[in-house]
């Protein structure tokens, strides 16, 4: 009898165990499950039409460091810049590639780094970078032995021609794996967009390229990402004489396009800030707000 009654309160204390355990579980699942729910401010991404508060000062464009980050290169919009103009690095000191040789434009490889770590940690052991940078002289190679022409653009009009694009490359598995899904949303919180997206081909003048990613910056990335924009349609959202904000990965930003006049554009007087040519006789500049 005794025996038995210990028995049955081992019994209970194990049962309540078992439940303890599993209401800690499930409510672990259901907190997973609200988090992941709750929208990854999606809906915050706008560009929001403001006045700014800044002051701002009319600089020449010799004294500001062109970053070419939004340039914009396509059949109409061919590539002008000068290859000395920009800062190219060898690549595969801190990224795993497929090619040995592979160079990205400075920024481009230093978020690039960061994607590819962030990739790693989240358990993408199988992506590579199959091509970065290409000399006019590559790509007039490339152009010339390509069997199929749509999918390899004119000398001059190719973004790798400048080292901000890269492509992808993942070994077993394409990019509809849950891999390649990985990617297409965190490509924009390291600045990158999926240059060529589905349905937009009209509009880039490239089919659909799901491994190549062009470095735009962050704040742009996130809007074009979370407006399935290519860099045409944004480019041309931007109108000249307005000011937008744009919040991404928590900071906020302030963004204009200019035309410029005698060769100066507006700038803030003080603060962190980029300028970029567009390609299409415009200038867009970048502020970041939380730094000023
Ligand atoms: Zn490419």
């Amino acid at each position: 009898m005794q025996r038995r009654r210990y028995a049955r309160k081992k019994e209970n204390r194990f049962t309540r165990l078992i439940m303890i355990v599993s209401i800690g579980i499930l409510s672990m699942f259901i907190m997973d499950l609200a988090s992941s729910q709750t929208p990854t401010q999606q809906n915050e991404i706008e560009l929001l039409e403001i006045e700014p508060t800044q002051a701002f000062i009319k600089r020449s464009l010799e004294q500001l460091n062109d970053q070419y980050s939004l340039l914009l290169v396509n059949s109409h919009y061919p590539n002008t810049v000068d290859e000395e103009a920009i800062r190219l690095l060898p690549a595969n000191k801190h990224i795993p590639l497929a090619a040995g040789d592979t160079m990205l434009e400075e920024k481009t490889l230093l978020h690039a780094k960061l994607f590819f770590q962030a990739a790693s940690e989240a358990g993408i052991s199988n992506l590579f970078i199959n091509s970065g940078y290409r000399s006019r002289h590559q790509q007039d190679q490339l152009y010339a032995a390509a069997s199929d022409k749509n999918y390899v653009a004119k000398p001059g009009q190719s973004e790798h021609e400048l080292g901000f694009a890269m492509d992808l490359q993942l070994v077993r598995g394409g990019f509809d794996s849950k891999e390649g899904e990985w990617i297409r949303t965190h490509a924009a919180q390291y600045g990158f967009i999926l240059r060529y997206p589905q349905g937009k081909s009209e509009i880039t003048g490239v089919p659909h390229e799901p491994w190549h990613f062009r470095y735009v910056g962050q704040p742009h990335a996130t809007y074009i990402t979370a407006k399935s924009l290519s860099l045409e349609e944004y480019i041309e959202r931007l109108q000249p004489g307005k000011y937008y904000q744009v919040r991404a990965n928590g900071k906020t930003y302030l963004l204009y396009r200019v035309k410029a006049e005698q060769n100066r554009i507006e700038v803030p007087t003080e603060g962190a800030y980029q300028v970029s040519s567009d390609g299409t006789g415009y200038y867009i500049v970048t502020i970041h707000c939380d730094d000023l």
